[in-house]
């Protein structure tokens, strides 16, 4: 018997209908599959059926990663391990198909990590299919002029190409969680904006929608010391607000700020 674990943000999923949204999403055929807390397995016995290359499965929790042996054996390689302290582009020499109901505690920051974390156009996997709270997955595929455009829509757009799955009911999980969910599907976007140091896109968007109902001459003021060449060159109107600006005007920020900053 298996008592969930709250702080491991345990939610399994039980939704058969869900689950084959999320393994039908992308190809599994013989592609090596890298799963994000495989809980009880749900969605790894799926997998498995689908003929894959091989699984990689990261879980925390070492009561489940044993109990995922004694039900898998050797069908599956299980990393016993916290994702956020796994290195995912040496984990394998393939590139990864990942999929995860990911526990929505650590959902954005597993997210942005990877995101800054790619070098340049060396992305580890070719498809991430990804659970998360409704509210989060609205905020990554906001658009701007939006409420719910920011740092995450920015951050993701930024070297991936998005696509909304599917809404997920909370009585598809047990125990059912207070929120709704959402799959996404993330692929690698081979025209980003190159940038030389994905950290200052980080803390330009962070310190712009830190105030997002100020306008603009706030930030501008902060991150460019008063200096009004680069609002000048990029022709953005200061009275504007944080949500105004296009994803390309941020890499285009974080650009002049790394040439600042030299
Ligand atoms: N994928 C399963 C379980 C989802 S619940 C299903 O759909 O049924 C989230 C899972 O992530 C749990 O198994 C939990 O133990 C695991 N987990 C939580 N924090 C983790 C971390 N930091 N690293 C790896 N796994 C984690």
């Amino acid at each position: 018997m298996i008592t969930p674990k709250k702080s491991l943000g345990q939610n399994f999923l039980n939704d058969q209908n869900i689950i084959d949204i999320m393994i039908n999403a992308v190809e599994v055929k013989n592609k090596s599959i890298l799963e994000i807390g495989p809980g009880t397995g749900n969605l790894t016995k799926n997998l498995l059926k689908k003929n894959p290359k091989k699984i990689l499965v990261i879980e925390k929790d070492d009561h489940l990663s044993e109990l995922l042996y004694k039900n898998f054996g050797d069908e599956i390689k299980i990393i016993n391990n916290d994702i956020l302290k796994i290195k995912e582009n040496k984990l394998d020499k393939d590139i990864l198909t990942v999929f995860g109901n990911l526990p929505y505690n650590i959902s954005t920051e597993i997210l942005c990590n990877w995101i800054l974390n790619i070098e340049d156009n060396n992305f580890w996997f070719d498809s991430l299919v990804l659970m998360f709270q409704k509210e989060v997955a609205d905020r990554i595929i906001a658009d701007f002029n939006t409420k719910n455009y920011g740092r995450l829509s920015i951050l993701a757009n930024w070297k991936l190409k998005i696509e909304k799955i599917c809404n997920v009911k909370s009585s598809s999980f047990f125990p059912k969680p207070k929120v709704e969910s959402t799959v996404l599907l993330f692929k690698p976007k081979l025209d980003f904006y190159p940038l030389k140091n994905p950290k200052y896109l980080e803390k330009i968007t962070r310190i712009f929608f830190m105030h997002r109902r100020k306008m603009l001459k706030k930030p501008f003021n902060q991150i460019f010391n008063g200096n009004f060449e680069v609002s000048n060159k990029l022709k953005i109107n200061l009275n504007l607000r944080p949500q105004n600006l296009n994803f390309e005007t941020y890499y285009k920020l974080a650009e002049e700020y790394e040439n600042l900053r030299g």
